[in-house]
């Protein structure tokens, strides 16, 4: 038996038919990328009415290729928060009708579980206890796991993500969007010149991401003869020292056997670089999703719905924009 994940949170319309042991029969995702573009950013009723569209071709196309039928299926997993609400609301009252139809039970899964569990897809990659860095588009916390359920959450952002500020310096610098990857190459070309402050870095496991930005926007007014390369290469250096000073932080204090970084951010290859050499110094092992996995998928829901389905919690089906780690 397999599970339907479904994924509708912010821009991208996912579903993924994927097993217990993590392994996906098949996948697919629709991106709004287009739909957003001349808006510089999502645009929450143009994604809701997107989302609508694509929503049952993307099922029928799953199920069709993973040649499941909803006598397959053991449960549909979808996003309930948190997310954009009219995004949200689509991809569950679209599993609340099939699940209505075809007999299957239905389960609200929280977005960050989903990112949490990424890193497990295709193959087992974590040992317990591990520490995990969840770095996305609208978080940045660090938590301890005793097993793929039970988080203790270590710190969270103050203000800004990391890919939120990636996202605002990509604009500032003229690079467009999406900026993760458009400052990643920019900052590969570039020499860190600038010295930029480090928010927070030797307190706790907060973290504070709006005084980088800001930062980065005196600079680009008071140095224009600093290259966009090197004012990438130095946003994405001062990022990372912060990062890894806390995922460093983590590691010492909790001694895990592994160290996961997922989210859209873990896309960057400095980062993953940097948390390698981590990692390494520290004999713990690094466990990080495969890059099509890192930002927003159906069958990191998918993976995520088995856990709920084995603790026996099946949380309600009311959209939760701001639902946090702690909420199943
Ligand atoms: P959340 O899961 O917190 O609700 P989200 O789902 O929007 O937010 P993700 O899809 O996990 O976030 O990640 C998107 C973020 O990842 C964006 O801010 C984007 O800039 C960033 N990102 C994507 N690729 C890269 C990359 N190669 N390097 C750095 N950042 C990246
Ligand atoms: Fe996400």
């Amino acid at each position: 038996k397999y599970v339907l994940g479904i994924e509708t949170s912010c821009d991208d319309t996912s579903v993924a038919i994927v097993a217990q042991d993590g392994s996906v029969l098949a996948i697919k995702t629709v991106s709004q990328y287009e739909v957003h573009q001349a808006f510089g950013g999502v645009y929450p009723e143009l994604a809701s009415r997107a989302h609508l569209e694509a929503i049952l071709p993307t099922i029928q196309n799953v199920m069709n290729e993973a040649n499941v039928s909803p006598d397959d299926l053991k449960a549909i997993g979808v996003t309930r928060g948190p997310g954009l609400i009219g995004s949200l609301l689509i991809g569950l009252s679209t599993a609340q009708a099939l699940s209505m139809g075809w007999g299957v039970p239905v389960y609200g899964i929280n977005h960050l579980r989903g990112h949490m569990r990424s890193v497990d897809l295709e193959e087992q990659r974590t040992q317990y206890p591990a520490v995990v860095m969840l770095v996305s588009g609208g978080h940045t916390l660090v938590a301890h796991l005793s097993d793929p359920w039970s988080y203790r959450l270590l710190g969270t952002t103050r203000d800004d993500s990391v890919g939120e500020s990636y996202d605002k310096v990509a604009r500032m610098l003229g690079l467009g969007m999406p900026g993760g990857p458009a400052i990643d190459a920019a900052a590969k070309r570039g020499t860190p010149v600038l010295r930029l402050p480090r928010p927070m870095k030797n307190e706790g496991y907060e973290f504070s991401f709006s005084g980088l930005k800001s930062s980065v926007a005196r600079h680009i007014e008071k140095h224009p003869e600093v290259s966009v390369d090197d004012m990438s290469a130095s946003f994405v250096a001062a990022c990372l020292d912060v990062l890894i000073a806390k995922a460093e932080r983590a590691v010492i204090e909790c001694q895990p056997k592994s160290l996961i970084i997922v989210g859209g951010v873990a896309a960057s290859p400095q980062l993953r670089d940097g948390m390698a050499k981590l990692t390494q110094d520290h004999g713990i092992s690094l466990c990080l999703p495969p890059i099509k996995w890192a930002t927003d998928n159906g069958a990191m829901i998918g993976l995520a719905t088995w856990d709920y389905i084995e603790k026996g919690i099946k949380p309600d089906l009311i959209p939760k924009p701001n639902l946090s780690l702690e909420t199943p």
